[in-house]
């Protein structure tokens, strides 16, 4: 049978590497298009460890349009496109907002303009529970109202949803799935790929693996006086496996015809507070996480979760990783890192 190939950017990142073992192992063909700005080709190694098949790789960045032609024009049989390339550290945003517009958004522009010069039908696009902003009402639904971004990378996922909307309104041969991430935490059971942060971790789940590892001497847990049941912030951590089977089931929703714009929830439906992951991890690991309570860091949501029912409906797709052993493959993929250095 003839393998069906999946343009995939940011592929040799966190989340798209995931999805590439993913898909490999749901029998699709992978094509890998990433610039290594936030990656390594490391994980295409680990990537052939799990599933005994390399993808193909192209070393190149989704904003030279000249470059993206020549790529697409030789993998014109393409059947669909995975877009995560993207930069994703807020307060970089913050300080460097052009870069962010011009790296998110130019590098999604010229992916719709060649899925729509070399007709490529299928589209999956990583949003992010961002575009939620802070919610009157929790869980939140898709149709949940947006609320103004916080930060350029926020906006740069609304304006890219709304970017996609509008060409699928123009290009009756498109069809798109926006995919709003909840917190991808984790790593791959076999410890072969996980996250790899560059420098002092911003997000929570890297910072407890490295204090626990030792590499950072104590967590700040950023605020205990939120309106909330233990005061701290409360997110919906969705195990990065979980996410990555996400995309093939939103493929395959796209490929079974599914038209316009479709947009899904990813996460579990549960909210965990900050104490309450510390917590979890201890349990699962048996190593204690040294901590400190400091300030609110600006900008958090206080609380936020999915209702992620529609993928289940739709899609047929929910969460099953328990929560310790996505903390336990965090764990070992830290350990694994930790002693590579
Ligand atoms: P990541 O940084 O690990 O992966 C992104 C990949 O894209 C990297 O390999 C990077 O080198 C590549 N890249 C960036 N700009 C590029 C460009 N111009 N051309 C080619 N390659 C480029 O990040 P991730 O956590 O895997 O995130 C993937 C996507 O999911 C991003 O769009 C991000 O905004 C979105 N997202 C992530 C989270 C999260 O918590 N990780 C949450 C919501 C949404
Ligand atoms: N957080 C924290 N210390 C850290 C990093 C994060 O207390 O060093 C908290 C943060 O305030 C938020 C939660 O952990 O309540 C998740 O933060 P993260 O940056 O991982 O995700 P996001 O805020 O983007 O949902």
């Amino acid at each position: 049978m003839v393998q069906q190939k999946i343009i995939v950017t940011g592929g040799a990142g966190y989340i798209g590497s995931h999805t590439t073992v993913a898909l490999q192992n749901a029998g699709y063909r992978v094509v890998i298009l990433d610039n290594l700005s936030n990656s390594d080709k490391d994980s295409m190694d680990g990537i052939v460890r799990i599933t005994g098949v390399r993808p193909e790789f192209e070393h190149i960045d989704c904003t030279d349009r000249t470059a993206m032609h020549r790529i697409f024009e030789r993998h014109r049989d393409a059947i669909g496109v995975i877009h995560f390339a993207a930069l994703k550290a807020v307060g970089e945003s913050v300080e460097k907002p052009l870069l962010y517009y011009r790296n998110n958004l130019g590098g999604l522009m010229n992916v719709l303009d060649m899925m729509t010069e070399f007709k490529i039908p299928y589209l999956v696009f990583s949003s992010s529970a961002t575009v939620y902003g802070v919610p009157d009402k929790l869980p939140v639904t898709e149709d949940t109202p947006l609320q103004p971004a916080t930060s350029p990378y926020g906006q740069t996922k609304v304006m890219g949803e709304n970017i996609i909307a509008d060409t699928v309104v123009a290009n009756s041969g498109l069809s798109a799935t926006l995919l709003r991430y909840f917190n991808p935490i984790g790593a791959h059971p076999s410890g072969e790929i996980g996250e790899r942060p560059n420098g002092v971790p911003n997000n929570l789940m890297p910072y407890i693996c490295q204090a626990a590892a030792g590499v950072r001497e104590c967590l700040c847990v950023f605020g205990d006086d939120y309106d909330t049941p233990d005061g701290f912030c409360i997110r919906d951590y969705i195990d990065i496996n979980d996410l990555a089977n996400a995309h093939v089931a939103a493929m395959r929703h796209l490929q079974s015809g599914a038209t316009g714009v479709n947009v899904f929830n990813l996460g579990t439906g549960c909210g965990q507070s900050v104490m309450q992951l510390i917590r979890a991890f201890e349990k699962a690991t048996g190593v204690t996480i040294p901590h400190k309570i400091t300030s609110r860091r600006a900008g958090d949501v206080p609380a936020i979760y999915a209702n992620a029912c529609r993928a289940e409906q739709i899609l047929g797709w929910r969460a099953v990783v328990p929560l310790h052993e996505t903390l336990a493959s965090a764990w070992r993929w830290q350990q694994k890192i930790t002693k590579s250095k």
